[in-house]
């Protein structure tokens, strides 16, 4: 790429305009007081406001701004791994647009770094600003994750963190293409360490995950770091018949023995309702990773730059 720098900060902005320039000073006030070279990527995620004319405006007056622009909105994990492609840095530390990642942490996260710590994650202690039901939902999530994934995952992880130029290398060399970097950061290995902080804040504008884009993200979490669910069919449905051997063994039973007559209408009903619930949800579970095979097969670009400054 271009002449390498010591830290690259990767920073994934979709419709952030009112952040970057805060970002910015925040950034340099930091690292400008620490003796490293660095450049700052931003990955603007096909954001419709004027995040990417706010980019450009100091990447005029700042030679260490630099971007990539997407042609459309890829969503957090492109954006994170498109500017993990295009970074230079021995060491890269990505981090939100919106200020929740404090860019007072950075002089830690290199500090471990020194010490020989090839990836220097965080994990969010308390955090303001994100509702009760978000909180539950990620521990549920963390919990699912490390119970049925088998990947070292604490909870709170986040994307803030530092990884060495190795750990770049590793990731930017995978071909998977559902990149739930917070799985593959767990499977890869390395010397890890994780520092606590506290989320501020949103600095402005508004989160951009909605319920709906969380539940798609933790789908993408599960199914791309385990089959259990798939197994899980066959347990289910192993059960399933076994009941089903049973009732028969009992219709049998009344058949020859009484001569109650069977009002089987309901229990037929039933019987069938519950089978072919149990049928379509297992036939979902093979479609969500089917779907996944399938967008491997296609072997489509990650994302699309439609431009880049100071790349
Ligand atoms: N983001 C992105 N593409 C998206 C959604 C989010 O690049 O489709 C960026 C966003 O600009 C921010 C980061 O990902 O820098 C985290 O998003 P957000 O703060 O909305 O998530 P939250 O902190 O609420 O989990
Ligand atoms: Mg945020």
């Amino acid at each position: 790429m271009n002449e390498s720098v010591d830290i690259s900060i990767v920073v994934p902005a979709f419709n952030e305009e009112g952040n970057i320039a805060e970002l910015h000073r925040r950034l340099v006030s930091v690292l400008g007081g620490m003796d490293v070279a660095f450049d700052i990527i931003f990955v603007d995620d096909g954001s419709s406001d004027g995040t990417l004319l706010k980019v450009s405006e100091l990447a005029e007056q700042d030679p260490r701004v630099k971007a990539i622009s997407f042609s459309r909105n890829f969503g957090h994990m492109k954006a994170l791994c498109a500017g993990l492609d295009y970074a230079s840095g021995a060491a890269v530390i990505t981090m939100d647009a919106d200020l929740q990642h404090p860019p007072d942490l950075i002089p830690a996260l290199i500090a471990k770094w020194r010490e020989g710590f090839e990836i220097v994650g965080t994990i969010r202690e308390e955090a303001e600003g994100t509702g009760g039901v978000k909180a539950l939902t990620s521990r549920c999530f963390y919990s699912l994750m490390s119970r049925i994934a088998g990947t070292d995952l604490p909870r709170g992880a986040a994307d803030y963190r530092l990884l060495d130029r190795s750990v770049v290398e590793t990731l930017t060399g995978m071909h998977e293409r559902s990149r739930f970097l917070r799985g593959l950061i767990g499977w890869v290995g390395y010397k890890k360490v994780f520092l606590p902080y506290r989320a501020d804040e949103r600095f402005s504008g508004t989160t951009k995950y909605s319920f709906s884009r969380m539940l798609g993200f933790a789908a993408d979490g599960i199914t791309s770091f385990s089959s259990v669910p798939l197994k899980l069919s066959a347990y289910v449905g192993a059960v399933v018949a076994m009941l089903a051997f049973v009732y028969a063994g009992y219709a049998v039973c009344i058949k020859l023995f009484t001569d109650r007559a069977i009002a089987g209408w309901a229990s037929v009903l039933i019987a069938v309702l519950f089978v072919g619930g149990v049928q379509l949800i297992f036939l979902g579970v093979i479609g969500e990773y089917l779907s996944r095979v399938y967008e491997e097969a296609k072997q489509r670009p990650l994302y699309i730059v439609r431009k880049k400054i100071g790349l």
